[in-house]
């Protein structure tokens, strides 16, 4: 069993938090953590909870984040994050990852391969891994990361990172990041199984007549029918 947490960064609301242009970092942030959350379904034994305000509606504070995931007992959480420098378009680009400053050896090797995958998929500027005394990865209990997916002030980068294509390559960093870490399985696929019967109804009739009818309509069209009483 794997407890993950999700937070994205920051709130719809927070001021700040965005590109010259005014589109918001959690607008990023927000899909990527949907896109990670749908994939990791697929595993087994993969238990997961998002801790920001899904609508973006209220920034719910840091303290409470991390009172959150360790109430909860996540055994890793992960923070999402675009950077950003200065106030205006410029230069500064690149994808880092974060961990504490005592560099936990559970995370580092996370922090390690999501990295990684990220400078693979994403194609910007490694800033490598980074060990700093940020709060959320100081005040919880367990494996906690915090990823910089790119640079919100960068033009290049922020155009990218607002498409369906580039959140999908993000939350595919993340997600194979995390197989790979914990050894997750894919749950045996529903399609796969062969003696699933899909039935399909076309109509439900009082008088038998009528159901005859239609059943010789379908029958026509090359589709048999069979008739049933419920
Ligand atoms: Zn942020």
């Amino acid at each position: 069993m794997l407890k993950i947490t999700h937070a994205a960064g920051h709130a719809l609301v927070t001021p700040g938090k965005q590109s010259p242009d005014g589109y918001k970092e959690w607008q990023v942030t927000s899909e990527i953590v949907k896109l990670v959350m749908l994939e990791l379904e697929n595993y087994e034994g993969v238990i997961q909870k998002r801790i920001d305000d899904p609508t973006g509606k209220s920034e719910i504070p840091l303290n409470k984040r991390c009172e959150l995931v360790n109430g909860w007992g996540a055994n890793v959480h992960i923070d999402y994050h675009l950077n950003a420098y200065g106030a205006g378009w410029n230069d500064a680009g690149g994808t880092e990852t974060y961990m504490y400053i005592t560099k936990p050896k559970e995370a580092n090797a996370l922090a390690e391969k999501i990295q990684t995958n990220l400078v693979k998929e994403l194609g910007f500027r490694n800033r490598g891994v980074k060990a700093a005394d940020f709060q959320m990865v100081r005040e919880t209990n367990r494996t906690a990361i915090i990823i910089e997916f790119a640079f919100m002030t960068n033009q290049n980068e922020a155009m990218k990172m607002r498409t369906k294509e580039y959140q999908k390559k993000g939350a595919k960093a993340v997600v194979d990041g995390l197989v790979a870490q914990y050894g997750l399985k894919k749950k045996p696929s529903v399609s796969s199984t062969p003696d699933v019967l899909y039935r399909v109804q076309v109509g439900a009739f009082s008088d038998i007549n009528h159901a005859r009818g239609l059943g010789e309509e379908l029958k026509a069209r090359g589709y048999p029918a069979i008739i049933v009483t419920k």
